[in-house]
C-alpha cells in the first residue's frame, strides 16, 4: 500500500500520526542517486528534514552522506551509520562542545561561517592534536524565489562569509596551522522551484573558485548546498523531485577543474513527498460570518510549515473520498491555543464530518521534525506502508 487510504468498515489507528511511504522513499532515492551519478556528483542528506531511524536507514543505504547543522545531528548520523567520512558540518553557531565531538567522530569537514569560527575551530584542533577539513560557507548573495523565512543566500542574511570578506578569510588561513581548506560551501535557500536560481548560484561560484584559484587555493571540493523544490500544490502530479533538471542545471554551469568533487545537500527534496499527516476531524463549525471549520486532532504540534511560514500543503478528506459530498469552503485548523495553528484557509473541500480522517500531504520533511509538546501534547507516532510498525 503506498498512499494512505480508508477503506469502509476498518479501523483507522489512533490519531494524529505521521505515515511514510517507503516504496516512495526508495524510488525517490534512487531517482536522485541515479542523476548524480550521471556526473559523479555526492549527495549528503539533509539530516535536519527529518531523523526518523527507519528513513535514516533507508538513505544511508542508498549510499549517501549525511549534512548536519548540529552537534547532535553530527551524533545521530554516526550513530545511524553514516561513515563520518561523509559528513559535513554547517550552522552559524556551533558551539565548542559541538565542534569538539565532530571532531572526535572525524567528520570530512566543517562548512565554515564566520571568520571567527576559523580561529575556534583552530584552537580546538590544536587542543586535540588535530588537523581538520574546513570548507567556507560562502553567501553568494543570490536571491532565490522562495519564502524569506526560507532564503539563506542573499547579502543582509545571517548565514555564510560574506563574499566580501573572503580576501581576510584567505590571509587568516594561512596563519592557522590545524585546519586545512579542503572547499567552498554555498547553500542559497529552499524549496526553490525555479531552477535558474541554480544557474545563478553555479555562475556564481565558478567566479568565486577562479578568485581562489588566482590565489593558488586548490579546491578539492565544491558543495551546492541543498535547497531543491517540490510541488506542494499536486503531490500527486510529481511524486519525485526533478532531479535530472537540477543535477543537469550544475553540469551546464558549474565549471569542475580536475580532481575536483561536486556535493549537494538534499533534504526535502529526499523526504518531504513520501510523508502525509493522518488526522481526525473532531468538530466541526460555522463562523457567524459564514466560513465553515474543520478542527483536526493534529496542529502546529505536528506540522508547523503553514504557521510558521505561511506554507501551503495539500489536505485531502480520505474519509470522503470514498462516497459521494457536496463541496464547500472550509478552513482546516487544528486544537491548539494560538490563532495561528491554522493549516488553510477557505479551500474548496468536501462537506467534512466528526470522525473524518484527513490526509495533509507532503509532510516528510520539516514535519515530525519540527514537532513539539506545546500544550503538553505528546509527540505523535510515525507508521509505516510496509507494515514493520
Ligand atoms: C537546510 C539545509 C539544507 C537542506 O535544504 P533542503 O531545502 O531541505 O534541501 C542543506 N544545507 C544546509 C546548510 C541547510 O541548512
Amino acid at each position: 500500500m503506498p498512499k494512505y487510504t480508508v477503506t469502509p468498515g476498518t479501523l483507522v489507528p489512533s490519531t494524529p500520526f505521521y505515515y511514510y511511504d517507503f516504496d516512495l522513499l526508495r524510488r525517490t532515492l534512487d531517482a536522485a542517486t541515479t542523476e548524480a551519478a550521471k556526473y559523479g556528483y555526492h549527495i549528503h542528506y539533509a539530516m535536519k528534514a527529518n531523523v526518523e531511524p527507519r528513513i535514516l536507514r533507508e538513505i544511508q543505504c542508498a549510499g549517501l552522506g549525511a549534512d548536519c547543522v548540529s552537534g547532535y545531528e553530527v551524533q545521530c548520523a554516526v550513530e545511524n551509520g553514516f561513515p563520518p567520512e561523509k559528513i559535513v558540518f554547517a550552522g552559524v553557531g556551533k558551539s565548542d562542545r559541538e565542534i569538539e565531538g565532530a571532531i572526535r567522530a572525524g567528520i570530512f569537514a566543517f562548512n565554515c561561517e564566520s571568520l571567527q569560527e576559523l580561529e575556534v575551530i583552530d584552537a580546538l584542533a590544536a587542543r586535540l592534536g588535530r588537523r581538520v577539513n574546513i570548507a567556507l560557507r560562502i553567501n553568494p548573495n543570490v536571491r532565490p524565489e522562495t519564502h524569506k523565512y526560507i532564503s539563506t543566500g542573499q547579502a543582509e542574511s545571517k548565514f555564510g562569509i560574506s563574499y566580501t570578506e573572503i580576501d581576510q578569510a584567505l590571509g587568516k588561513l594561512h596563519s592557522l596551522n590545524h585546519i586545512r581548506i579542503v572547499g567552498l560551501h554555498f547553500h542559497i535557500g529552499s524549496q526553490i522551484r525555479n531552477l535558474s536560481s541554480f544557474a545563478e548560484l553555479a555562475g556564481r561560484v565558478n567566479e568565486i573558485a577562479a578568485w581562489f584559484a588566482s590565489r593558488g587555493v586548490e579546491l578539492e571540493h565544491l558543495n551546492m548546498g541543498g535547497g531543491l523544490g517540490i510541488d506542494y500544490e499536486d503531490p500527486d502530479a510529481e511524486p519525485v523531485p526533478d532531479f535530472a533538471g537540477y543535477f543537469r542545471t550544475f553540469h551546464e554551469h558549474l565549471r569542475v577543474a580536475p580532481g575536483q568533487t561536486v556535493h549537494f545537500e538534499l533534504g526535502r527534496s529526499i523526504v518531504a513527498q513520501c510523508g502525509e499527516l493522518i488526522t481526525r476531524v473532531l468538530y466541526t463549525k460555522t463562523t457567524a460570518g459564514g466560513a465553515n471549520f474543520a478542527i483536526t486532532d493534529a496542529g502546529m504540534t505536528e506540522l508547523i510549515r503553514p504557521a510558521l511560514y505561511g506554507a501551503h500543503h495539500r489536505i485531502e478528506n480520505l474519509t470522503a473520498g470514498t462516497e459521494e459530498r457536496a463541496m464547500g469552503l472550509y478552513s482546516i485548523a487544528g486544537p491548539i491555543c494560538e490563532s495561528s495553528d491554522v493549516f488553510a484557509r477557505d479551500i474548496e473541500f468536501p462537506e467534512s464530518r466528526r470522525g473524518d480522517v484527513l490526509s495533509i500531504r507532503s509532510t516528510g520533511a520539516y514535519g515530525s521534525i519540527m514537532a513539539s509538546n506545546y500544550n503538553m501534547r505528546p509527540i505523535a507516532p510515525s507508521r509505516f506502508s510496509d507494515k514493520l510498525n
